[in-house]
């Protein structure tokens, strides 16, 4: 069992005097972790000791923090395997793809340890005898607020571009990974001077009195209803708050394509990671004249899926991260059934212990369902069928989020239509997760605000000066 501890203020072992949590093994319901719940107190302590460190970190060598950014990095590597499991064991997902994060996010370490030094401001041109320029500067003090459903690979990305930058950083992972936040945090710490991290564990209620505190920054990763709530949290302290939340994405089949191989792609999408993706197909658009066989395809697909815990090399569907989420993806299932969509594989609550739930097709959806219009965040194939192309992009456009979409065509100018006039970050033709190394968008309505990943999330934690120098009266000094 893991037994978690709080760094504050350089400090391992502080705080918890709001209580403790217990992490539960969503494969079978043993607990994994216990973990120190912080109260607004400590968070405040927490601040105020970060801010004591900010300016000396601000002032080091940007090639200084590059080289740290490599050992931690490195120090990442070392435990990677031991990352992974935990990550297993708190929820869920099978070990390689865990394993497969760990990797993602030594990656995401290594790119913005060498990107960061090499990027600067402006040199502007006025007055020729004044110096005019633009410079990135760090923020100060970074709130890193992150999820379950990747741990790593996000907090990899948030903390090492928010570190490389210059800002110092309290992270707070989720309560529900809080051993894999806390292995990190330790790995993290070898190659940081003391204070520049550090690591605060409890659930929503401490996340709120960080987004409340006084720092200059709160980068969330994380459903659509938190971000709201931190947003306002921000607006009363001034903070840049920098959004990456949840998602509903659709994917249209349309009727040019081969039905078997669409729903290969459909079911990657929806199943992997039992559906806890941000970028998880949620809703399907197919063209009539493939709907048929693209189902049919599809449920042959979930039926062949090996279910089962994932540290077993075997398995290729885990459990959900816990009954509390399982109960909300099974009650959007339940209730799109009795709206009258049919139920054509899964969705019953099987036997047994842990949080397991089997790969679901529900075809007959209306695009008004709730399973349709809001994120499920479990294995649920959900279709609807469409007459046209157009009717597939204005029923994929009209949703309360913009993260991303696919399209699966034979036709280049049903995806130029497709990028074109899709109101998402980050649209895909013929491939649910493809995409080219370093890419980034703007996420869109509910799905936030900023950039979350690639070279644009290292400005997103600087902040730009414009400077003007020019000599005193009498032009001499
Ligand atoms: P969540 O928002 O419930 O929790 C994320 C973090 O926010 C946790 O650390 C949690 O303790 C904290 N938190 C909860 N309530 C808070 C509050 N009121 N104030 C401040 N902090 C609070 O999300 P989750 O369930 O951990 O993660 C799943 C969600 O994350 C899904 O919606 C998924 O789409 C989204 N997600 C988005 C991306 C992306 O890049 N867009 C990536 C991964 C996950």
């Amino acid at each position: 069992m893991y037994t978690v501890t709080q760094l504050i203020g350089g400090v391992w072992g502080a705080g918890g005097e709001a209580g403790e949590l217990t992490v539960h093994d969503p494969a079978d319901g043993r607990p994994v972790t216990s973990a120190p719940v912080a109260t607004t107190d400590e968070v405040d302590k927490a601040v105020a000791a970060a801010r004591g460190v900010a300016s000396e970190w601000a002032a080091t060598a940007p090639s200084e923090r590059a080289a740290a950014l490599h050992r931690i990095a490195d120090a990442v590597a070392d435990v990677a395997d031991e990352l992974a499991q935990a990550t297993t064991a708190e929820m869920g997902k099978p070990l390689a793809d865990a394993r497969g994060g760990v990797d993602a996010g030594i990656a995401t370490l290594r790119q913005y340890a060498e990107l960061a030094p090499a990027r600067g401001g402006r040199t502007l041109h006025g007055d020729p005898a004044a110096i005019d320029f633009m410079t990135p500067q760090p923020r100060g003090v970074v709130a890193a607020i992150t999820p379950w459903n990747d741990p790593v690979a996000v907090s990899c990305g948030l903390l090492g571009a928010a570190l490389v930058t210059g800002n110092v950083v309290l992270h707070k992972p989720s309560e529900r990974t809080p051993a894999t936040g806390w292995l990190l945090a330790r790995a993290f710490d070898t190659a940081l001077p003391a204070g520049v991290l550090s690591l605060l564990s409890g659930g929503p209620t401490t996340g709120a009195a960080l987004a409340a505190a006084e720092v200059d920054m709160v980068a969330h990763v994380g459903s659509s209803a938190t971000g709201r709530a931190i947003a306002e949290a921000a607006a009363s302290t001034g903070a840049k708050v920098l959004l990456e939340n949840g998602g509903s994405d659709p994917l249209i089949v349309d009727a040019d394509v081969d039905p078997n191989w669409a729903a290969g792609e459909a079911a990657l999408g929806a199943f992997a990671n039992a559906g806890q993706i941000c970028v998880a197909v949620e809703r399907i658009y197919a063209h009539r004249d493939v709907a048929e066989d693209f189902v049919a395809a599809l449920v042959e697909r979930a039926a062949a899926l090996r279910v089962g815990p994932g540290r077993d090399p075997d398995t290729q569907l885990g459990p959900l991260v816990d009954r509390r989420h399982r109960d909300q993806v099974h009650g959007q299932v339940i209730a799109a059934v009795a709206d009258g969509a049919r139920l054509r594989i899964g969705g019953t609550l099987p036997e047994g212990p842990g949080a397991f739930y089997p790969a679901t097709v529900v075809d007959r959806c209306r695009h008004d369902l709730a399973l349709i219009r809001e994120e499920t965040f479990g294995p649920v194939a959900a279709v609807v069928v469409v007459d046209s192309f157009s009717e597939a992009l204005r029923c994929a456009a009209d949703s309360p989020y913009g993260l991303a979409a696919t399209v699966l065509t034979g036709s280049m100018s049903h995806a130029q239509r497709a990028w074109r006039e899709l109101p998402v970050g980050t649209v895909k033709v013929n491939a649910v997760f493809g995409g080219a190394p370093a890419g980034a968008a703007h996420p869109r309505r509910g799905s936030g605000q900023g950039f979350g990943y690639g070279p644009e999330l290292l400005d997103e934690f600087t902040a730009t000066k414009a400077v003007h120098i020019q000599a005193p009266g009498g032009g001499h000094w």
